[in-house]
């Protein structure tokens, strides 16, 4: 009998180690996003996060023995939230910048991305950033380097209205409908868009910048970032990568 409850208090035990009771590391790193940037991050059917990024920090995680859960907030909400602990890690296609790199801290870069100008395919007058005009509103999601672009044309005099929204599908949706002469967004996004909607979008123009995307991390959270550093190398190294990029980039997501 007393052989009996000590295997069972044991079994107990058993459960909540596994279960990873009381113990903070042990459950799923959270991973902020904001789908609206496919490939790298949007919606399947059933509304599941999915994209290139999501398989991407999966694998690395795998590699390195964590997690992740992932977690839908606006893109301007993604450094606010990794910064207050509600996050842990913002997979978002999100520019490694130097404002930024004052809140958070970046892995190393995976993806190497342009700002480019968008605008109807057929749209004859505007070649290039330098045919904005006065008259003209231009859109980007709001919290991006596409943003800060079209804020600092507006701040110059350069465009009648800045048209920041909360989702990219909205810009383009006023695009193509021509609610708004251009948007300013990230080349390969841009891309995947001119995929699902043939002959409706173009890029015009040189590139106005040149990013490089990573995963950002609360500042000072070494041990997290070191991992995550660890493991995209891995992943890179053993294939997984560029089997990610076939996977996400051949056809239109
Ligand atoms: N790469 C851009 C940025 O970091 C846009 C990212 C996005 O819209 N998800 O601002």
């Amino acid at each position: 009998m007393k052989k009996n409850i000590i295997a069972i208090l044991l079994a107990l035990v058993l459960v909540f180690a596994m279960t990873g009771c009381g113990g903070s590391d042990s459950g799923a790193l959270k991973v902020g996003t904001e789908p609206t940037f496919p490939p790298f991050d949007t919606t399947d059917e059933d509304q599941n996060i999915v994209g290139f990024d999501m398989d991407l920090i999966s694998a690395i995680a795998e590699d390195q023995g964590l997690e992740v859960e992932f977690v839908n907030l606006s893109f301007d909400g993604l450094v606010p939230a990794v910064k207050n602990g509600d996050i842990d890690i913002v997979a978002a296609g999100m520019s490694i910048t130097d404002e930024r790199l004052e809140q958070v801290d970046f892995t190393d870069a995976y993806y190497d991305s342009q700002l480019f100008v968008a605008v109807p395919v057929d749209n004859t007058t505007i070649t290039g950033i330098d045919d904005l005009t006065p008259d003209m509103k231009v859109a980007a999601q709001t919290g991006t380097t596409g943003a800060a672009k079209v804020q600092e044309l507006y701040d110059q005099g350069k465009i009648k209205e800045a048209v920041i929204l909360d989702g990219l599908d909205t810009c383009m949706m006023q695009l193509i409908n021509g609610d708004v002469s251009a948007v300013i967004n990230d080349k390969p996004v841009t891309e995947t868009y001119m995929k699902k909607q043939p002959d409706k979008i173009k890029m015009v123009g040189e590139a106005l910048t040149a990013e490089s995307y990573g995963f950002a991390v609360a500042k000072g959270n070494e041990e997290l970032l070191e991992k995550l550093n660890a493991g995209l190398a891995n992943v890179i190294a053993d294939g997984t990568f560029d089997e990610l990029i076939e996977k996400w980039f051949s056809t239109a997501q």
